[in-house]
């Protein structure tokens, strides 16, 4: 297995345009994938937003800014954006039979050295990988959001996932600019079990009456020491996204993991979060 140089994303929402993001800035050549050229065009204008931010703030040079945006391509045609990947990062919506059946258009068009890996935040890495013919060269990257801004990537290894891909990627997320932790597959992996337990907790309060959205966040921020309050952190992470990784632990581990009724209908009412300019809060505005 070589040096990873070329790097699909595939799914240019949230995370597939953060991801895209820090992997231009590790001097990877990275082509970015959606079903729209609306949303890739709208995704590589963020990018470029953030940038200028870090530019402003001193943390980035000009020059990296215009390095970063000629190394990113945007498609619209899986086949084409993954041709010549060494390693393709799939950044769609949490939903397995999605992800298997991308995983399984994605094999027969690239190259068989290419590492598949996905971003999923609670599924199995094990599942989504054997849909595959070679499932040693499947693996889970989980970024964080604002995967520009945060530190870590969880790896998740599933069953069959090979010393290789795992120290390949390794070395890739490094040149990122991130630091790791090697995790072996369970439902959630570490991060995203606690944190949806936190969260969920949070709602089942809010349910009960025990205090206004701002009063529980600034508990957790001020009395327990948290950077972000559980609705500031789910209005980020979009109130979809983690109903349905609820629904994902709730169907693999159990009871405990229930969702609350109350972000079931907070999702109904189609209150998503900062994506959609308003969630637990309003925003006014899409952020
Ligand atoms: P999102 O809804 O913001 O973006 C998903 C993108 O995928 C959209 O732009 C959509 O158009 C695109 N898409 C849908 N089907 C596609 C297909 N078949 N081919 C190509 N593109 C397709 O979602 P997100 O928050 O970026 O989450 C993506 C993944 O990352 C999920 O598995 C999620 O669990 C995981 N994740 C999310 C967070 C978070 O904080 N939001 C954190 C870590 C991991």
């Amino acid at each position: 297995m070589g040096d990873i140089e070329k790097i699909a994303v595939i799914g240019a929402g949230i995370m597939g345009r953060g991801i895209a993001h820090v992997c231009a800035l590790g001097g990877f050549d990275v082509i970015m994938q959606d079903v729209s050229e609306e949303f890739l065009r709208n995704s590589a204008a963020i990018i470029s937003t953030n940038m200028q931010k870090g530019v402003d703030r001193k943390k980035l040079t000009p020059d990296q800014k215009v390095a970063v945006e000629a190394k990113l391509g945007l498609s619209t045609n899986l086949a084409e954006a993954v041709a010549d990947a060494d390693l393709v990062i799939e950044a769609i919506p949490e939903d397995l039979a999605l992800k298997q059946e991308t995983f399984k258009k994605i094999e027969p068009c690239c190259p068989r050295h290419t590492i598949l890996a996905t971003n999923t935040s609670s599924m199995s890495v094990t599942e989504i990988g054997a849909v595959v013919s070679d499932s040693g060269r499947t693996i889970g990257l989980h970024f964080f959001n604002p995967v520009h801004l945060m530190k870590l990537v969880e790896i998740i290894s599933g069953l069959e996932t090979t010393p290789e891909t795992l120290a390949a990627c390794e070395a890739a997320c490094r040149r990122m600019g991130k630091e790791t932790v090697r995790i072996n597959e369970f439902p959630g992996f570490v991060t995203t079990r606690i944190n949806a337990m936190i969260g969920n907790e949070a709602f089942t309060m809010l349910q009960e009456g025990l205090g206004s959205p701002e009063d529980i966040d600034r508990a957790l921020k001020l009395g327990l020491n948290h950077p972000m309050g559980p609705f500031e952190m789910v209005d980020l992470v979009g109130l979809d996204t983690r109903l349905k990784i609820l629904e994902y632990l709730h169907q693999t581990l159990g009871e405990k993991y229930r969702p609350a009724p109350l972000m079931v209908k907070y999702v109904k009412a189609g209150r998503l979060g900062r994506k959609v300019g308003r969630g637990v809060y309003e925003y006014g505005e899409k952020k």
